[in-house]
């Protein structure tokens, strides 16, 4: 039996819809980062994911995007919404939109109540399709392409990033995780996967505990650049002694978006 296979497509580009309520959010930039970490959390699944941006900075088409997903059971493609260009700070609820076609308007309203959930926002979540001026086909370009294509695909708009307790939300890696965590369970029970992989046990304390660690070679250089940028000392300690409490998992993000550029040079 072939292996689940979903294309997550984070939203526009790096910096671009930086919120008016401020807080350092920019729309594409953190749903880069959160298309990371659902990424990690749909694999413990089997699931095989596909990004439509490799790197923070790259910025494909509507079209190249839905090709990116060609092959996959399901696209989704991961934004936050706006109410024009200003803060507005009462309106604070989550959006699905499916494809006209109605495939995968279970999952649409699945995810619609989970991320709602998580996110706490403070009106009712809606899950909707949206159809073009001519009532022929799907208003959104990457639900209309990737319906051409034969894949359905999902908008999930992550509240609003005019208000600022959403953005503030979002501004938050252990809410964005706590958010992967949640969609992928909610995927997963959708199609009736089961996680192939525990949790990791594995924790690091100190970062003297994960310089002794056997593989922290290929963790060092990122924990290290992230240290020297001022990143990691919230929680207390220095030198050696510096606290870290990450798992194994925690770290392989890092690791994975340092890679693909976020933290820069
Ligand atoms: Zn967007």
């Amino acid at each position: 039996m072939r292996n689940l296979k979903i294309c997550l497509d984070p939203g526009h580009d790096k910096g671009y819809n930086p919120s008016p309520c401020g807080f350092g959010y920019a729309e594409g930039t953190k749903m880069f980062f959160f298309a990371t970490m659902l990424k990690a959390a749909l694999e413990k699944y089997g699931i095989e994911v596909v990004l439509t941006r490799r790197r923070v900075e790259d910025n494909p088409d509507l079209f190249q995007r839905a090709q990116y997903g060609e092959g996959c059971d399901v696209l989704l493609s991961l934004h936050s919404n706006a109410v024009g260009d200003n803060v507005n700070e009462s309106v604070d609820y989550v959006r699905v939109y499916y494809p006209i076609s109605g495939k995968e308007k279970e999952l649409a309203s699945a995810l619609t109540d989970t991320i709602a959930e998580v996110m706490d926002t403070r009106q009712a979540p809606q899950y909707l399709t949206r159809i073009n001026s001519n009532g022929t086909a799907d208003y959104y370009g990457i639900i209309r392409h990737s319906a051409t294509l034969g894949v359905p695909a999902l908008i999930l708009e992550h509240s609003f990033h005019t208000n600022s307790r959403s953005t503030k939300w979002l501004m938050s890696d252990a809410n964005l995780m706590r958010l992967a965590t949640a969609e992928a369970k909610t995927i997963a029970s959708h199609y009736g996967l089961k996680m192939i992989k525990e949790e990791s046990e594995v924790r690091y304390n100190t970062l003297a505990d994960l310089k002794a660690a056997p593989n922290s070679q290929h963790y060092l250089p990122t924990v290290e650049k992230l240290i020297a940028k001022g990143y990691l000392n919230g929680k207390g300690g220095s030198g050696d002694d510096l606290i870290l409490d990450f798992s194994e998992d925690s770290i392989r993000i890092l690791v994975t978006l340092d890679r693909a550029g976020a933290y820069g040079e």
